[in-house]
């Protein structure tokens, strides 16, 4: 089904280019279900972007469906994509097309294919049941949360009966029920089917339906999950990755000696080589905005005051009645299942929406407040320093060093490169730093780890909390016990009646 073999991906860059993709072999075969874990940044969209003729190999060999995909001309490629190749993305809920009902979204993929409409709906219908979700079959995608719209991108995507599923982030912005339920359609739909299934994510939930569970890291398969334990990969060549966590522990810096005997290598580091034990990288006074007057600053205070605030539209609600405080240096958490009304109480408390009833009292007047967004509104060619510098100047503040913001996230080394070239985790917490550097009163976050691995969320969290504690305010949404567990208040929402 799917072959691929020493894959090497280049991207090309104005000054320097990056290897995403250095020897990885992978296969999956027909029914199989692969799902492949790896950090933020190690190359998992790059893979899926091979698997689908997106990228061209470097070096190296895909095979898919039997067709060397290094050898395809564009136009063979977009119709392999198109008629045999199901792509789910994070986004494919957001990719529905607006102004066609769930059931033509879904009818759409089959009609392009040639089906007759009629047909095409029949099946459309049968499909929307399937993924739990028949009765949004004449809603418009405006009206569905991001659990449902999820469900219904996923049931466009595999309505074309593909010979092989790949996923990209598939659950990135579900909670965790809705993430469980999407896993286990996935999976039911590739054991009927008989199409393979690749999963590429930072969520090591989607294991539970793998028949094979791998990880790469820096575009390498590193480690393979063998009766529940992990085991390292050796490439054809003799490569071995060593995990970090043992590297340290071990002091193994960049030489090792290895001594060999039956059935074992033993590695130790050169007493010359061993590295000298580093705290890890602290808290920096480098954040611009925490002065000493802020951190005295009335923390604990009422910030606002949100009074059974509700939301409705049409007749659907969008958020039941909601009472909360959000409290001066505090880290707040709106959290609850997708389609809770999370997003849109953020928006409210950010003056982007009103509700439809209730009261919101911001109780020394509206605070000036920052929406981080990791998806629109970067200027792409600009690196990410630069962006962050724009972001300050756009509010007429000070130039002022940012750098800090990059490395307390984990993207100091990201400083320079264009932002067009971030992956989604490596955007989300750019997107993070953005609003965070601009000395806002009230940090809003819509989500803010969805597409990070459990260590850069950790970080993230810890980030977050720090600064809380510093004195700022910030509020976001998150069903992630990363988040949820360093929070000072947690507001939950209960999913609305549908
Ligand atoms: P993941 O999906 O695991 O987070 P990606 O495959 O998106 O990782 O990215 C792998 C590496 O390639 C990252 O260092 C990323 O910054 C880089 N990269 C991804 N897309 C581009 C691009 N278009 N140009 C330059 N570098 C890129
Ligand atoms: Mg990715």
């Amino acid at each position: 089904m799917i072959d691929i073999e020493d894959l090497f991906v280049l991207y090309r860059g104005p000054d320097h280019d990056v290897v995403a993709l250095r020897g990885l072999s992978l296969s999956v075969a027909s029914g199989e279900r692969v799902v492949v874990n790896g950090p933020s940044g190690s190359g998992k969209s790059t893979l899926i972007k091979a698997v689908t003729a997106e990228v061209m190999p470097g070096a190296g060999r895909v095979v898919v469906l039997g067709r060397n995909l290094g050898q395809l001309g564009p136009a063979a490629a977009r119709l392999l994509r198109r008629e045999r190749i199901g792509i789910i993305t994070q986004g494919s809920g957001r990719d529905l097309a607006p102004e066609l009902t769930c059931l033509q979204n879904v009818a759409l993929q089959a009609r392009l294919s040639g089906t007759r409409p009629a047909i095409a709906e029949a099946a459309a219908a049968v499909a929307l049941e399937q993924f739990h979700v028949g009765h949004l079959a004449r809603r418009y995608p405006s009206t569905l949360s991001g659990g449902e719209a999820q469900r219904v991108g996923v049931a466009a995507a595999l309505a074309c009966a593909p010979g092989v599923i790949v996923a990209d982030e598939p659950t990135g912005e579900l909670d965790r029920a809705n993430a469980e339920v999407v896993y286990d359609l996935l999976a039911a739909h590739a054991r009927s089917s008989g199409a393979g299934l690749l999963i590429v994510t930072h969520d090591v939930a989607a294991n539970r339906i793998a028949d094979r569970v791998i990880t790469i890291r820096d575009g390498r398969v590193s480690n393979e999950l063998f009766e529940g334990r992990s085991r390292l990969i050796v490439d054809r060549r003799g490569w071995v990755r060593l995990p970090d966590g043992d590297r340290d522990r071990a002091g193994i810096t960049d030489r090792v000696n290895a001594h060999s005997e039956d059935h074992a290598i033993t590695l130790v580091a050169p007493a010359d080589q061993r590295s000298v034990d580093s705290a890890p990288p602290g808290w920096h006074d480098g954040w611009p905005e925490i002065t000493a007057g802020q951190r005295d600053a009335s923390v604990g205070d009422e910030m606002i005051r949100v009074r059974e605030v509700s939301v409705m539209i049409g007749s659907t609600v969008v958020l039941s009645p909601l009472s909360f405080s959000v409290r001066r240096g505090a880290l707040t958490v709106l959290a609850g299942p997708s389609g809770s009304g999370k997003t849109t109480m953020l928006g409210i408390l950010g003056g982007l929406g009103v509700p439809t009833s209730g009261a919101i009292e911001f109780i020394n007047g509206p605070p000036m407040s920052s929406i981080g967004s990791s998806l629109a509104g970067f200027a792409e060619q600009a690196n990410s320093r630069d962006n962050l510098r724009l972001a300050r100047r756009v509010r007429a503040l000070e130039p002022a060093d940012v750098d800090w913001a990059l490395a307390d996230l984990g993207i100091g080394h990201l400083a320079d490169r264009p932002v067009s070239t971030l992956s989604g985790g490596e955007r989300q917490r750019l997107g993070v730093a953005r609003a965070l550097v601009t000395g806002a009163d009230l940090v809003l976050l819509d989500e803010p780890t969805s597409q990070l691995d459990e260590s850069s969320a950790a970080q993230l969290a810890g980030v977050l909390h720090r600064l809380a504690s510093h004195g700022r305010t910030i509020v976001c949404t998150s069903h992630d016990p990363a988040i949820i567990d360093l929070a000072d208040a947690v507001v939950p929402l209960i999913a609305a009646a549908i």
